[in-house]
């Protein structure tokens, strides 16, 4: 069963519209290499499409009506948008769903010291990594302060041409015979990923004094104290802009694509759809890299508060309603998948891999070793979905993550199936996936931007 390459059935203005969705992803990742810094610029965005926040209703006593569109967020982690349909809300909605955080190294929270007259600023890797790639790279720190006096100071630094950037050093092949023979796992240690951060001593100073200077520099410019790490949320990210790929620019390389791709591709075609039958939802959430856990993962109870919220100032709200409601939705529950990788062809199994350019993927199921841990969606839904996109010309194909017992990876989607909904796992390919610099195709973001919408509007 071969799918078709998307690429091939193209005319002229599909390209166009194909590069203005890429362009304007590629400006989501840009805004958005952070979970917070993603909720922001969503925010911005769902505003200009006229979403107001959902609190302002709350606050107002303000009914909900079809064709009103809001937005709720938590903690500046975690977003979802909703425009409401004409359709009882009882009978569920459509959730497009897909997460906003990303491999990267977090700042510890006692994190500067100094070593033989380099400063360097302690870390802790946040989800999957070969932590070999993070070594030698520009990195950028990215995020917030949060100071007793209540006021949190925002930072960005290694993004703008004129900023300083940081990196993780590597021992020279010169002297690296031991280390070249130790396990890919082994060659650099989690503990030992800190960040080069100054070398210019205080000329006043003995002892420390290229950490009193960094000190004097962070209090100069941030208003910023040695104590504030402790509570401070500063992420370590690969320096740069997102890029086109390939001679014929056909591929985005860029830091964060898992999830960002789907995340950009769920909002874009929330933001594009206009009157809905059914009330659609788009969820952006935290955390999934580290098991969907805490208040801004999927496993909280935000979700299902802000439904109660929402149907509540609808004048629709009841226990039994709201179950209701969670039973009778459907999901896609959008991730990246493994795109086919002729380097490293023995990972997967041919007939059922997903390659580039072939469209969205979907999973009927994830798991590993013997599915486990698999939402696997039911093949009536799968059926549904496909007549969907069939009926609006999106590529499509379907993939499993590697081939049998190789690996596995979990997604958000078996917490939202908790409700008895229908949910699928759904996304975009991607090679080098969680690498610091991850490569999509341009026309599966446009397949899945453009599947996404025919599933508010159809399903
Ligand atoms: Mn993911
Ligand atoms: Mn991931």
């Amino acid at each position: 069963m071969e799918r078709k390459n998307a690429w091939k059935g193209y005319k002229k203005r599909e390209l166009k519209e194909l590069e203005k969705v890429c362009s304007a992803y590629r400006d989501f990742l840009d805004a958005g290499k952070t979970e917070r810094e993603c909720v922001k610029t969503t925010i911005e965005m769902a505003e200009k499409a006229g979403y107001e926040n959902l609190d302002g209703y709350i606050k107002a006593g303000k009914k909900l009506k079809a064709g009103d569109k809001v937005y709720a967020e938590l903690m500046g982690k975690s977003i979802a948008l909703f425009n409401i349909g004409t359709e009882s809300i009882e009978k569920g909605i459509n959730i497009l769903g897909a997460h906003i955080d990303s491999p990267r190294l977090d700042v510890k929270q006692n994190p500067l010291y100094e070593d033989n007259g380099f400063a360097y600023l302690d870390t802790h890797y946040y989800g999957g990594i070969k932590k070999y790639q993070w070594v030698t790279i520009p990195l950028a720190i990215h995020g917030v302060v949060a100071k007793k006096d209540g006021s949190v100071v925002d930072i960005v630094i290694g993004e703008d041409e004129k900023d300083p950037v940081f990196c993780v050093t590597d021992l020279l092949i010169h002297l690296a015979a031991d280390q070249m023979e130790k396990k890919a796992s082994k060659v650099i240690e989690g503990e030992n990923l800190d960040i080069l951060f100054a070398s210019k001593p205080l000329a006043d100073k003995d002892k420390d004094a290229v950490k009193a200077g960094v000190l004097s520099l962070l209090l100069e410019k941030y208003g910023i104290e040695e104590e504030d790490f402790l509570s401070a949320e500063l992420e370590i990210v690969p320096a740069g802009k997102a890029r086109n790929a390939g001679l014929d620019s056909s591929m985005i390389l860029a830091y964060g694509q898992d999830d960002r791709v789907c995340a950009y591709a769920s909002l874009a075609a929330m933001l594009d759809v206009k009157k809905v039958k059914k009330t659609a939802c788009c969820l952006l959430v935290d955390k999934e890299e580290i098991g969907s856990v805490g208040a801004t993962g999927m496993r909280s109870k935000f979700f299902e508060n802000t439904m109660a919220e929402v149907m509540n100032c609808m004048g629709e709200y009841s226990e039994l309603a709201l179950r209701r409601c969670l039973a009778a939705s459907r999901m896609l529950s959008s991730d990246v998948s493994a795109a086919y990788d002729p380097a490293y062809a023995s990972a997967f199994d041919k007939k059922n891999a997903a390659y580039f350019g072939k469209g969205v993927v979907f999973n009927k199921f994830t798991g590993a070793r013997g599915k486990s841990g698999s939402n696997d969606a039911n093949a009536e839904y799968l059926g549904a979905i496909r007549a969907i996109l069939d009926e609006k010309g999106v590529a499509f194909q379907t993939a499993e993550l590697g081939k049998v017992d190789v690996g596995g990876g979990g997604t958000i989607a078996y917490i939202l199936s908790l409700y008895g909904m229908e949910v699928i796992d759904c996304g975009v390919a991607v090679l080098s996936m969680h690498a610091p610099w991850e490569v999509t195709s341009k026309a599966d973001v446009y397949e899945a931007k453009k599947g996404y919408e025919a599933f508010l509007e159809l399903a």
